[in-house]
């Protein structure tokens, strides 16, 4: 009698590297959810700094890469300089996991920012893969950066910071990210770095081609021609992760907060996970809140207040002013929060992913960029999309948060917005539907993996 093989094909295994900052993990763990869902094996090497824990994603194979950093640089919020260290003390700890797994790994899959990995795995004969987690604008404006800089055209010595950038529109010289840095500076780089690919097999891209048409198609006629681009956003949405994946713990107590509200009330303030304040900008921002008389639910994250120690702040004539009116908590589960029906405001720093969560729930923003890509997809937020307002000024003055918040929560200017943002909500559950852009881009990456 002939007997059937109960034998399960082998996974063919993927090795995932996500850059040790919470806007990177996300979505490279929901990469990995999405690629294990589709018959791959997934190992994730993650860095001694910001660790993750392997108990809370049981289905993978964890591998933790000594990054050697000192306690200072640890502790500092010179990101670059954490970049640049990580990427020249991780090499040897990779070298060393694709050495006894020659064969095993089919690929490895990189943040942008863990750009050392490609050459690893070329050395080993093994295919890379980038992903890129900010935008292909913020792409071509950093590049942009670079040319004007060795034009000698920055910084600038006529004109203005308010002025366009030639061929840039609608970037103005103050959108610009990283414009004072000169070409040796380690933020030039990490750029130059970052987006010079010479063994990638493919670009793997967290948007969608008509939120930026002309910017992708300008990447892949000049800086992509050889490699595939998959768009493959939101890619928040397109598996879900454990809420543990959170480097501080979620305080879900403001849920049943919002579950008071009336619909589309409170405007939700989160400055993400890097973005640092002084106490001044604090107490201007809780002034601006207190006297805009809409209810609101704002983290201040521990440690993002220079010189304080977090809600200290909160004195006796805040807290009478405000009473039940604000929620204040030291992280929130951001994605339910803006998925709520009370949450009709993002006051946010424009970080790709916090804009991505918030434009596919339909939640209009009022922008306050800090650094980095952030400024660039704030003029996209109120330019482009005209989905949110630019809180724009060098210094944050009470009053102008106030009247920000009224025009975004309860003027007409703010009504129109939220109905594009609620537009856009569609069109990105559009783009997840079984043949929409998205889900096509992803079907597309699993058949090209599938095929090494
Ligand atoms: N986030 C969160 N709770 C908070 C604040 C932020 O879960 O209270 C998450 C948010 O959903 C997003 C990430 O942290 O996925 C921040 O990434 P983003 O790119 O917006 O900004 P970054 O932190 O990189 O500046």
């Amino acid at each position: 009698m002939e007997t059937k093989s109960l034998e399960v094909p082998k996974r063919q295994r993927l090795l995932l590297v996500p850059c040790p900052y919470q806007g990177h993990i996300n979505p490279m763990l929901h990469l990995a959810t999405f690629l294990h869902q589709n018959g791959f094996a997934i190992t994730v090497a993650h860095t001694f700094f910001n660790s993750l824990n392997p108990h809370h994603h049981p289905d993978f194979t964890f591998l933790r890469l000594n990054d050697r950093l000192s306690d200072d640089l640890v502790t500092s919020s010179d990101v670059a300089s954490v970049l640049l260290a990580i990427n020249h003390n991780c090499r040897a700890g990779l070298e060393e996991a694709l050495a006894a797994a020659v064969g095993d790994i089919v690929c490895v899959i990189h943040d942008e920012l863990m750009y050392f990995c490609e050459a690893v795995a070329s050395g080993f004969g093994v295919r890379s893969m980038v992903v890129r987690t900010t935008t292909a604008a913020a792409c071509i404006s950093r590049l942009a950066v670079l040319q004007l800089q060795a034009e000698n055209r920055l910084p600038l010595l006529h004109g203005s910071i308010e002025d366009e950038v030639p061929n840039l529109h609608p970037l103005r010289f103050k959108d610009l990210p990283f414009s004072a840095f000169s070409e040796t500076s380690k933020m030039a780089q990490i750029i130059l770095n970052i987006y010079t690919i010479t063994t990638s097999s493919a670009v793997i891209w967290n948007t969608i081609p008509w939120l930026e048409p002309s910017e992708l198609t300008q990447i892949k006629a000049k800086f992509c021609k050889k490699v595939p681009i998959f768009p493959i956003a939101p890619i928040h949405k397109i598996s879900p992760i454990s809420s543990s994946s959170s480097l501080l713990n979620e305080d879900s107590t403001c849920l049943p907060w919002l579950h008071k509200q009336p619909p589309n009330s409170v405007i939700y303030v989160s400055l993400g996970s890097i973005a640092l304040l002084t106490n001044q900008q604090l107490l201007e921002m809780a002034w601006g809140l207190a006297n805009s008389k809409q209810p609101f639910l704002w983290v201040v994250r521990p440690g993002s207040v220079q010189g304080s120690g977090g809600t200290e702040f909160v004195s006796k004539e805040f807290q009478e002013k405000v009473g039940d009116r604000g929620c204040i908590v030291e992280w929130a589960p951001q994605k339910e929060v803006l998925g709520h029906r009370a949450v009709g405001g993002f006051w946010s720093h424009c970080g790709w992913n916090s804009t991505l969560e918030s434009l596919s729930e339909g939640v209009p923003m009022l922008c306050r960029p800090y650094s980095g890509d952030q400024k660039v997809n704030s003029r996209y937020i109120s330019c482009v999309w005209r989905v949110g307002l630019a809180l724009e000024g060098h210094e944050l003055k009470r009053k102008e948060v106030e009247m920000g918040i009224r025009k975004l929560m309860v003027e007409e200017e703010g009504r129109r917005m939220r109905e594009r943002a609620m537009d856009f909500k569609r069109r990105i559950e559009d783009c997840l539907r079984e043949d929409g852009s998205s889900s096509l881009h992803l079907k597309e990456l699993v058949d090209f993996v599938m095929s090494f």
